[in-house]
């Protein structure tokens, strides 16, 4: 059965935010990390979302890594690919919004496309062409200081114009009121001159949704979750369903874990919260550095103790004054990634000696423990707590393992047990 709906995000915790959107609307979702190598385990799933790490690569390789993706999801029958990018439209003069957008929309041949930021969720609304954060404009906002991507204007038009080769124009937020008609009465109007990209208004969840049904008329669209749950909403009306009974990942059985690297203040409570119920090994930072990541063995020694017993907390994280100190040693890289590799030994470790059901904290930490246990793709189930879903692997050679990944300051203080307890 071809796919209903695809995406290709600029980045993997962007992927994970709309993957879980789409799970949350009823649509059996995928999430690939990185341009998957077989897509033949795909068949059930109703969306796909390919993980890229593009938003802020040169624009040349964006492009190109774009458009592989996008063979990719049109051959599993994909009629609309959604180009992902961050609620704040993080990019600069040089891309990548702009040169993927022109890239994907050739390749497709759309007479337009619209483009919105907005995610009403978190704050996030464009009126007028401009993007609020919050109650300021996004200039205003924190993001003006961005350390990659500083965002200076807030008129999305003037910021894209400086992208794209289309001209830009716009659906404002009264028009968008008067209906799907007198929308797309507008946006037909803008693309008399030949393909054009649109910058859409929206404030609520009501726009986005009208903004879904215009999307899929063209076969390309730019924006964040907000676009992506209207999207679904849309398609999901459009086949008479409601959204579905959300279906239970297949358990993996197997022991459990849990590895943190993640050292932000929640993760932190987290940890002391996990230490009242199982056993909890606080390993030394410095002997992990200094040995380049690779002195596991204290780890390895406690995890044998308690395999099988029950589940069990490896953390490599430490106080704020730890982490300065140890940076001011061996350099915040150097420490970042000794750590990291650590942590990613671990779990390939773990993973071999029976290891199924795997927490991870910290968005970098997961990456590297995604990347060395050679995982290219996840189904994502049910969220664990607010944009931290249930994933299960698809397709590992070795046998699949259930996850939950973690950024930094997401989940309750008994985020580890409560996850724990619902991966099965
Ligand atoms: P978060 O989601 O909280 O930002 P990340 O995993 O993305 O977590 O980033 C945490 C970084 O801190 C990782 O690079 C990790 O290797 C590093 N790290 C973990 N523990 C320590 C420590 N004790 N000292 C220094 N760096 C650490």
């Amino acid at each position: 059965m071809p796919i209903k709906i695809a995406a290709i995000a600029d980045d993997y915790t962007g992927a994970s935010d709309l993957a879980n959107t789409w799970r949350k609307n009823g649509l059996r979702t995928v999430q690939t990390i990185g341009i998957p190598s077989g897509t033949s385990n795909f068949s059930d799933m109703d969306a796909v979302v390919v993980s890229l790490k593009i938003r802020s690569s040169p624009a040349a390789d964006a492009v190109a890594h774009a458009l592989i993706a996008e063979a990719l999801l049109r051959d599993l029958g994909a009629r609309h690919v959604l180009y992902k990018i961050c609620s704040t439209f993080d990019s600069t003069d040089e891309g990548n919004i702009g040169p993927v957008m022109d890239a994907l929309c050739k390749r497709a041949s759309a007479r337009w496309t619209l483009v919105t930021p907005a995610f009403p969720e978190t704050g996030r609304t464009v009126y007028k062409s401009h993007l609020f954060v919050g109650d300021v404009p996004l200039n205003e906002s924190p993001l003006k200081d961005h350390p990659l991507n500083p965002m200076r204007d807030a008129n999305l038009v003037r910021v894209l114009s400086k992208q794209t080769t289309y001209p830009v124009g716009k659906l404002d937020l009264q028009t968008l009121a008067n209906g799907v008609e007198a929308s797309r009465a507008r946006i037909a109007q803008q693309a008399l001159q030949g393909p054009c990209a649109i910058i859409a208004d929206a404030i609520g969840d009501g726009d986005l949704e009208r903004l879904g049904d215009l999307a899929l008329e063209s076969p390309v669209s730019i924006g964040a979750s907000g676009l992506g749950a209207g999207l679904a909403r849309s398609l999901l009306r459009a086949s008479g369903r409601q959204t579905r009974a959300p279906q239970s990942l297949a358990s993996v059985g197997g022991f459990s874990a849990v590895l943190v690297g993640s050292c932000s203040a929640r993760t932190l409570e987290q940890t002391a919260a996990a230490e009242k119920v199982m056993p909890v090994l606080r390993l030394d930072p410095y002997r992990l550095v200094a040995s380049g990541g690779g002195d596991i063995v204290p780890a390895m020694g406690f995890a044998r103790q308690h395999l099988g017993k029950g589940p069990f907390v490896v953390s490599a994280s430490g106080t704020p004054e730890t982490v300065r100190s140890i940076q001011n040693t061996y350099g915040n890289k150097a420490a970042g990634l000794a750590i990291e590799t650590a942590l990613a030994a671990i779990a390939a470790e773990l993973v071999a000696l029976g290891v199924k059901r795997l927490v991870v904290a910290g968005g970098e930490t997961s990456g590297a423990v995604v990347d060395r246990l050679g995982i290219s793709s996840f189904e994502v189930g049910e969220e664990l707590a607010a944009g931290v879903p249930k994933l299960r692997t698809i397709g590992r050679a070795e046998g699949e393992l259930m996850m939950a990944l973690k950024s930094g300051n997401f989940g309750g203080i008994d985020f580890f047990a409560e996850a724990l307890s619902r991966l099965d």
